[in-house]
């Protein structure tokens, strides 16, 4: 048995670190190694990985997307979502899942901000976006206010709710802050604030709007801290950054793999503990 994680590129990803930590606690000899696919060359990857005893592997960019068609099935909710991060080998036949939303979700919950029940804002509505806003309102979310700049994705996100929990909305200082004021949490799914973006957001003044004990998530993992996280910290409010929903989405990646349920507490610590080493 072998287990890789494909990309282009990918040579930088944490999947390796985090595998390895997991399956070296479960005492599994398998193999989990990086491997660069660009974007097209998808169905020859798939056949060389048949060859050569692949039975699972992640995938990160370019191809989330790209690989639902190529696959032999597909999970319900990577197909709600429109990408798979996690491919198996079942029964001869690939099938596709998505960890990042479940991963999101089990971060919430493992942080106390259960999202069942809450009012949340969502800033973001791209793929990582509309991962977790599915989770959320899978999760048991009242209601998921989904803000992008761009209102037609929003929009289009939304429309694939099958549960009705998720509504559009616009990017503005002044919508963000109306939201916000009507949520219990805040989920920023934006590249704003990440590591090599050069973006920010144009002010903070949404965060004033939040609720006392309000949560604040950021997808974001590099840096640890975003401004949106100190500025929340600053704010007295409980801040959370992406770590925690790396960690959690590759826990339930590995139980797709091995195809059974794992010890998630322990899986999640050791991997943690692999990244705050390397
Ligand atoms: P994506 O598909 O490219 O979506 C980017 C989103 O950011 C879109 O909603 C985009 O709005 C918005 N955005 C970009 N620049 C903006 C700006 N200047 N002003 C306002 N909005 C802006 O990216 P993604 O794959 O969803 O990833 C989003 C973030 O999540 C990244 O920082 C990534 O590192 C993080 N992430 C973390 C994890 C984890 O495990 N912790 C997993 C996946 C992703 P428009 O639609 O208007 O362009």
């Amino acid at each position: 048995m072998k287990l890789q994680v494909i990309g282009d590129p990918v040579l930088h990803s944490k999947s390796p670190v985090i595998h390895r930590a997991m399956l070296g606690l479960l005492g599994l000899d398998i193999l989990y190694t990086p491997h660069v696919v660009r974007r097209g060359e998808l169905p020859a990857y798939l056949a060389w990985a048949r060859e050569h005893g692949v039975t699972g592997f992640n995938a990160t960019m370019p191809h989330k997307e790209d690989l639902l068609p190529l696959l032999d099935g597909v999970d319900p909710m990577a197909r709600a979502v429109g990408a798979v991060n996690t491919v198996c080998l079942r029964d001869g036949g690939w099938v596709g899942f998505n960890t990042d939303g479940g991963g999101a979700a089990a971060a919430l919950k493992n942080a106390g901000m259960d999202p069942a029940g809450l009012t949340i804002t969502l800033l973001g509505a791209g793929g990582a976006a509309r991962a977790v806003a599915l989770a959320l309102a899978e999760a048991g979310a009242e209601r998921v206010f989904v803000c992008n700049r761009t209102l037609a994705r929003a929009e289009e996100l939304c429309a694939h709710d099958p549960l009705g929990r998720l509504s559009p909305a616009g990017f503005d200082p002044d919508i963000l802050r109306r939201r916000a004021e009507q949520s219990q949490l805040l989920v920023n799914c934006t590249n704003l604030g990440m590591e090599g973006c050069p973006h920010q957001f144009a002010d903070f003044s949404f965060l004033d709007a939040l609720p006392a004990g309000a949560g604040v998530f950021d997808l974001i993992y590099h840096p640890a801290e975003t401004e949106l996280l100190a500025q929340a910290r600053r704010r007295g409010l409980n801040a959370l950054n992406g770590l925690p929903m790396l960690v959690n989405q590759a826990v339930l990646a590995l139980e797709h793999f091995l195809n059974r349920p794992l010890d998630r507490p322990a899986m999640a610590a050791v991997a943690a503990a692999a990244l705050n080493q390397n």
